[in-house]
């Protein structure tokens, strides 16, 4: 039997910093930091054959022999822009899992304290729309689910909205609950979702990368600044642990060969260069670089940034 996940909510000692990128900068804001069993993302590990010792198997990557698989969302500031990647699990929201069910944390305050405010966002972008990526996009008015950023455009793609409003995805959504009908379809029917190509460039500093694998429409984001590069990663790099073993998908993959040879790619593609990596859900959000291991996979740096 596997343990169940357990949540923390973010406090004192969660981080709040800023990393630059050229000209832009980004703040991880984390919504609540997720412990959950190494079997539920990953059934076929041998759990006993890793060495404990492990990089990726002691903390931050791993504590009290669960994962660390924090939740929450990045804002990219460039000098004209002000973009949301991917909304967390959201608040006040009825979901299945005792995790992400009618949460109430104080992640706006986050994001004012990393200097915007819900009116500042001119976009957000989903990586993908899992669950755990969507929730703050809509916020409940009283009567029913809104947009939450009013002076934002949503970005998602076709493959993307076409699989989790159709059939092959109705197992899911009932396994997650209908968070496609409360923080995605209230964008539609506002007229602020846009289906846009998967390698749409937003402005001059970030683009869309096509990334699918994760899910059918899965991207990435790419920042590009005054030399420096940035890639938001979403889901495709879950754990540490998919970097010491990059050919390895998880449980929540729709397509496991395909989120595979896309991890592959982009990880061949950053190595050992000055690109930073901004998985989705590393411990506090933290960025890093990715440096090949002559163990074989591939090592993080972390980039703390400054504090906020
Ligand atoms: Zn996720």
């Amino acid at each position: 039997m596997t343990a169940p996940a357990r949540a923390r909510t973010r406090d004192g000692a969660t981080p709040e910093r800023r990393v630059r990128v050229g000209a832009v900068t980004i703040a991880p804001v984390v919504q609540f930091h997720y412990r959950v069993d190494p079997l539920r993302f990953f059934p076929d590990l041998d759990v006993g054959a890793i060495d404990e010792d492990a990089w990726y198997w002691r903390p931050p990557y791993r504590e009290d022999g669960m994962l660390v698989i924090d939740i929450g969302a990045f804002v990219v500031r460039t000098p004209q822009r002000t973009l949301l990647v991917d909304a967390g699990v959201g608040n006040g929201k009825h979901r299945p899992n005792p995790s992400f069910d009618d949460r109430d944390d104080h992640w706006f305050a986050a994001l004012h304290r990393a200097g915007v405010t819900a009116d500042d966002i001119d976009t957000v972008v989903f990586t993908h729309l899992h669950v755990d990526h969507v929730g703050f996009a809509t916020r409940f008015d009283g009567s029913a689910w809104v947009p939450a950023f009013p002076n934002a455009r949503y970005l998602t793609t076709a493959a993307e909205l076409d699989h989790w409003t159709g059939g092959s995805a109705a197992g899911d959504r009932a396994r997650l609950g209908d968070y496609i009908g409360d923080s995605v379809l209230p964008l539609r029917d506002a007229g602020v979702l846009d289906v846009v190509e998967p390698d749409l460039r937003i402005c001059e500093e970030v683009r869309l990368v096509p990334a699918a694998g994760h899910t059918p429409g899965n991207i990435c984001v790419e920042v590009s600044s005054a030399g420096r590069r940035a890639v938001f990663a979403g889901d495709m790099v879950h754990h540490a642990l998919q970097l010491a073993f990059p050919e390895r998908s998880t449980d929540f993959c729709v397509d496991r060969c395909g989120a595979s040879d896309a991890r592959q790619e982009l990880l061949r593609d950053i190595a050992d260069r000055d690109v930073l990596l901004f998985p989705a859900h590393f411990p506090n959000a933290t960025p890093g670089r990715i440096r090949t291991d002559p163990a074989g996979g591939y090592r993080y740096d972390p980039v703390e940034g400054e504090p906020l």
